[in-house]
């Protein structure tokens, strides 16, 4: 495989671009695998990656139904952060993080992360309190957080609604200084190349249609290309593991299918540095501007159940009042593009990275609105679960008997209602 480095683009550019390799293959199935990962999403694709570089192993195939990145690995608003304060959680998008910052060279292909301060609003003494216990773990965790007054904050961001009559005036922000955004297709392409280069089939347009199991063990996945076997079998199916589990015989699973919207402007000349989230009462708003100038925005689910990739209009009408609200500038702006994804909403907010009733099945899902900035450690933490066959003790209670056992990782603080775990 070709090495990407400023040598070879030049060389590249002197000698007519034909010295490039594909950046995978589009291999046949085979019939037996060591490992199969269902997926291609990024999770899918991590976990192929980390099988192979990690653990060694390389006789893994990513099954998935339609092309890398079509998911949500390509449809989300890139926030990578490790804001979370809850013991598990915590030190798992710390990793995360971590893993994020070295990417691009570990991966040798630019991953365009960008750390450029998750600036968290705060519109309330009480919201200000809660930031300060949450943002003071982190801290004193080893991680980094700062909170900002409001005259940092001006300075910082000089064209928030800082108005007298603004709707949702602020008094000052919590603040991630190594959080950021990356490129999510590049993202995926990176996994996909260097899972691929250490041996891993990546098959496209492979569906799974069946999962069957005997004696308590899956034996065989029917998919639109055959039936393929793997000796272990991963879902990494986000938005869609309710079908998977239930293709598998399993029953429901503790998440409902919620869809969210992304949204695109027109480019713009350099507007906003950093990420920037508010959320009060029902309203819930982040944005952030692309390399390409578009602001890239986004806020709350759209209220209702379904496995559409497609969202409704009202969320679009909410996005812009928020938009509007706190950065008024953007008022004459076009929207270019939106479009949604499938979020696997867990009943306290929280993902699943777990053995399961299969012996030889594992699960990650659960991801909500959060599994970008998760993709590195799912993928990491998911390997080392489908290798060693135990999950790291960081693990200990994403699995599916945490409810049963009193254990509620609800880091939001919203009740067991999926739809409110933003
Ligand atoms: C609009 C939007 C904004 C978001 N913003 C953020 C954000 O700012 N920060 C953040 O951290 N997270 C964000 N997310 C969440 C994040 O994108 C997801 O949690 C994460 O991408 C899910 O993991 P994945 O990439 O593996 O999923 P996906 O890319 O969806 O991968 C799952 C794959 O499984 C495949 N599949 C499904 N069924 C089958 C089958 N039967 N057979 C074979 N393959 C199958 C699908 O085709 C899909 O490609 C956002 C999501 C959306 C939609």
């Amino acid at each position: 495989m070709t090495r990407y480095n400023a040598w070879t683009v030049f060389w590249n550019g002197l000698t007519g671009q034909k010295g490039w390799d594909r950046a995978w293959r589009d291999p046949e199935p085979r019939t037996d695998y060591e490992v199969v990962i269902v997926g291609g999403g990024l999770h899918g694709l991590a976990t192929a990656y980390y099988l192979a570089r990690n653990h060694g192993i390389t006789n893994v195939a990513v099954v998935e139904k339609g092309w890398l990145g079509g998911g949500n690995g390509g449809r989300n608003t890139t926030i990578v952060r490790s804001n979370y304060m809850l013991p598990g959680n915590r030190q798992f998008y710390e990793h995360s993080l971590k893993l994020w910052e070295n990417l691009s060279h570990d991966l040798n292909y630019n991953v365009m992360f960008s750390q450029r301060s998750h600036v968290t609003l705060l519109h309330s003494p009480a919201a200000r309190d809660a930031a300060a216990r949450r943002y003071n773990t982190l801290r004193l965790t080893g991680s980094d957080a700062e909170m900002w007054d409001l005259e940092t904050l001006k300075r910082e961001i000089p064209h928030l609604n800082y108005g007298p009559d603004a709707r949702f005036p602020i008094i000052g922000a919590a603040v991630q200084k190594r959080a950021g955004t990356a490129r999510h297709d590049a993202v995926a392409w990176g996994y996909a190349r260097g899972a691929d280069s250490r041996g891993v089939d990546i098959l496209q347009n492979c569906e799974v249609t069946g999962v069957r199991s005997q004696d308590g063990r899956v034996t065989e996945l029917e998919t639109t290309r055959g039936t393929i076997r793997g000796q272990k079998v991963g879902f990494a199916v986000a938005g869609n593991t309710s079908r998977l589990w239930q293709m598998a015989g399993l029953g429901n699973l503790p998440i409902e299918t919620h869809k969210l919207q992304a949204f695109v402007s027109e480019p713009l000349k350099p507007l906003l540095d950093q990420v920037v989230v508010f959320g009060v009462g029902g309203a819930h708003f982040y944005i952030s501007q692309s390399d390409k100038g578009g602001m890239v925005f986004g806020g709350d689910l759209d209220w209702y159940k379904s496995y559409a990739q497609r969202g409704n209009l009202p969320i679009v009408q909410d996005v812009a009042e928020c938009a509007t609200s706190i950065l008024p500038c953007l008022g004459r702006v076009r929207l270019l593009r939106h479009w949604a994804g499938v979020m696997d909403m867990s009943m306290d907010g929280t993902f699943f990275l777990c053995k399961t009733p299969l012996d030889n099945l594992y699960l990650n899902a659960g991801w909500n609105y959060g599994g970008f900035k998760a993709s590195p450690a799912s993928g990491w933490y998911f390997a080392d679960l489908i290798a060693n066959d135990r999950p790291d003790p960081i693990l200990a209670d994403h699995d599916l008997t945490r409810f049963e056992r009193g254990v509620n990782i609800d880091e939001r603080g919203a009740g067991p209602d999926p739809k409110l775990h933003g």
